[in-house]
C-alpha cells in the first residue's frame, strides 16, 4: 500500500523506526493508504529543519515581491495539480468530488495568491509624528510557526493558516489531522517544486495528545501556534503553549444560530439555509445548526426546508452528482447518530432524517420541538443535523441565539434593513452574514468568540498573529 510521508527538511521520509498508521476511505471503509506515524523525535526532528530554515536560510530575508513570486507558483501548481488535491481530501473524508474539485482547492490556491500580495502590499506602516520624530512599524516575522489542522476542509483550512505565516517570512512545521494526512504531503512536494527552500514547509504526520501535536505545542523553539479544531483541544493546546508562552490563534468549535424572520425573502433562507447545515455534511465549524423561524412563517418554512432537504442526493463522494458524502470515519458516525438517539428522550421530534441506508451516511435531519435545554441545540454536533425552533419577536430570537458558549457565526435573513444591522449588532458572533451564507473576504476578520476561537485571522488580523511589529522611532 502507498506510503504517504512525512516532508521534513525538503526530503520525503518514512519515521525513523517506519511506525505507519491507516487512512480510511470513509466510504468504502477500507484503508486506501499507509501514513508515516510521527511523534516527539518527528516533531523534534521537524521543528529543527523549520528553525534552521529560519535562523540561516534565506526565506525570512526575501524581499517580499521574490517571496511571493515563489507563493504564486505554489497556487499555479495547486491549480495545475487540482485533480489530484481534490481526490486526495476526497478519498481521506468522504467530501464531495464537487466541493473539493470546485472550492475547496481553488480557495486553496487563492489563500496564497491572497496573502502573498496582501503582506507585500501591506508591509508598510509610517506614523509621522506631531513632535517632528518619525514613527515606522517594521513587521518581521515571529520564526517558526506550528500549524494544527482539522479534517473537515483539510487542504482549504491549512492554506489558511500556512500562506499568511509564509508570506510574512516564517517557516512552518504542519501537522495535518490524522484523518486527512494525503493533501498536506503532496502540498509540501509542490512548495519544494515551487521553490521555496527546504526546511520552509514540513509536514509531520500523526495524531494529537501524547503524538506529534501535543509535542510540538510543548517545544520551546515554536513561536507561533495556530490550530483548528475542537475547542476542549484548544483548552488542552492553550494549556501546553502556556508553559512557553507562545502566542497562541484558535479557531474552534460552534453552533451557528440562523434567523430567519417573516419579512425574509423565503426562496433565498431556504436555499442558503439548507447550505449551511447540509453542505459538507454539516461537518462544518460555521453550520447553521440553530434555526430559529419567525412564527408566521414557522409551518411554510419547514414544509420547505423539509423538502429541500429530502432532495439532496447522497452517493460516492466520487460522483460529481453527489451532494452528500458520508461522515468522515466510524467513530464520528457514531458521535453523531448517539445525539439523534438522545433527541426523543429530550422532548424532542425527528421530522425528516436519521441514519442513512447504508454505511456511514447520515440523512440530512431536522429536529423539531427540542426544547432549550437538549443536548442536540447546546452542543456541537458536527453532522447533518438542524433544529429548527420558532420564536415570535426580535428580541426572543437574539436571545435564543446569544443563548450558547460558542459565539463564531450567526446568519440572519430579512429584508428590513434596519433589522439586518440591528440584529447584526446584537449578536455574539465573530461573523454574521445576513441573506448569505460562507461568502467570505480574505480581508476581514475571521474567528469566534467565546467558546469558538482565541483571536482573529484574515488580512491585517493575520498579519498581527505571524509577525513581531517592531517600532522604529526617528527624531528627525
Ligand atoms: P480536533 O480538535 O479533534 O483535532 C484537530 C487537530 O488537533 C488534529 O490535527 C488533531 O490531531 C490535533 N490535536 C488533537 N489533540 C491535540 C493536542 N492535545 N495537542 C495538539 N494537537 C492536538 O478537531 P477535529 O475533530 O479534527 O475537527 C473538528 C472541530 O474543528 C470541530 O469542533 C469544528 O467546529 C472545528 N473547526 C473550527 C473551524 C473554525 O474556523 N473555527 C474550522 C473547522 C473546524
Amino acid at each position: 500500500m502507498k506510503l504517504i510521508p512525512h516532508v521534513i527538511d525538503g526530503r520525503e521520509t518514512a519515521s525513523p523506526r517506519d511506525d505507519r498508521f491507516a487512512t480510511v476511505d470513509p466510504y468504502t471503509r477500507k484503508p486506501w493508504a499507509e501514513v508515516a506515524l510521527g511523534g516527539m523525535e518527528e516533531a523534534g526532528l521537524a521543528v529543527t529543519a523549520a528553525r534552521r530554515a529560519f535562523d540561516e536560510g534565506p526565506w525570512p530575508r526575501m524581499g517580499y515581491a521574490e517571496r511571493g513570486a515563489i507563493l504564486h507558483r505554489l497556487a499555479d501548481l495547486v491549480e495545475a495539480n487540482l485533480d489530484e488535491l481534490a481526490l486526495a481530501d476526497t478519498t481521506d473524508m468522504g467530501k464531495p468530488i464537487s466541493d473539493t474539485r470546485g472550492k475547496d482547492v481553488p480557495r486553496s490556491a487563492y489563500n496564497f495568491r491572497f496573502f502573498a500580495d496582501h503582506a507585500r502590499l501591506s508591509a508598510a506602516e509610517a506614523l509621522p509624528m506631531d513632535s517632528g520624530h518619525h514613527a515606522y512599524t517594521r513587521f518581521e516575522p515571529a520564526g517558526v510557526v506550528a500549524a494544527i489542522a482539522p479534517w473537515n476542509f483539510p487542504l482549504m483550512l491549512e492554506t489558511w493558516k500556512i500562506a499568511p505565516a509564509l508570506a510574512w517570512g516564517n517557516t512552518v512545521v504542519l501537522k495535518p489531522a490524522e484523518q486527512t494526512p494525503a493533501s498536506a504531503a503532496l502540498l509540501a512536494r509542490l512548495a519544494l517544486e515551487a521553490g521555496m527552500p527546504p526546511g520552509v514547509l514540513n509536514v509531520v504526520h500523526g495524531y494529537g495528545p501524547g503524538s506529534v501535536g501535543e509535542a510540538l505545542t510543548r517545544d520551546p523553539r515554536v513561536d507561533r501556534i495556530t490550530f483548528t479544531g475542537e475547542s476542549a483541544t484548544g483548552r488542552a493546546i492553550a494549556s501546553a503553549a502556556a508553559a512557553n508562552l507562545t502566542p497562541v490563534s484558535f479557531e474552534l468549535g460552534g453552533k451557528g444560530a440562523n434567523l430567519v424572520f417573516a419579512d425574509a425573502d423565503l426562496d433565498l433562507a431556504v436555499s442558503w439555509s439548507i447550505k449551511a447545515i447540509f453542505s459538507n455534511a454539516g461537518q462544518v465549524c460555521l453550520a447553521g445548526s440553530r434555526l430559529f423561524v419567525q412564527r408566521e412563517v414557522y409551518q411554510e418554512f419547514l414544509d420547505r426546508f423539509v423538502a429541500a432537504a429530502e432532495a439532496l442526493v447522497p452517493g460516492d463522494p466520487r460522483d460529481p452528482a453527489t451532494q452528500l458524502g458520508p461522515l468522515a470515519s466510524e467513530e464520528h458516525y457514531a458521535k453523531v447518530m448517539a445525539y439523534l438517539d438522545g433527541v426523543p428522550g429530550e422532548g424532542g421530534k425527528i421530522a425528516t432524517g436519521g441514519a442513512g441506508a447504508e454505511g456511514l451516511f447520515v440523512r440530512p435531519t431536522v429536529v423539531v420541538d427540542a426544547p432549550a435545554t437538549a443536548r442536540v441545540r447546546r452542543e456541537e454536533i458536527f453532522g447533518p443535523v438542524a433544529v429548527v425552533t420558532p420564536f415570535d419577536t426580535e428580541n426572543e430570537a437574539v436571545a435564543a441565539a446569544n443563548d450558547t458558549p460558542y459565539g463564531l457565526n450567526a446568519m440572519v435573513f430579512t429584508e428590513n434593513l434596519s433589522r439586518a444591522h440591528r440584529v447584526s449588532a446584537a449578536l455574539k458572533a465573530g461573523t454574521v452574514w445576513t441573506n448569505c451564507f460562507f461568502v467570505r473576504d480574505l480581508r476581514a476578520p475571521f474567528g469566534g468568540v467565546g467558546d469558538s476561537g482565541l483571536g482573529r485571522e484574515g488580512g491585517t488580523y493575520s498579519r498581527e498573529f505571524f509577525t513581531e511589529p517592531k517600532a522604529v522611532v526617528m527624531a528627525i
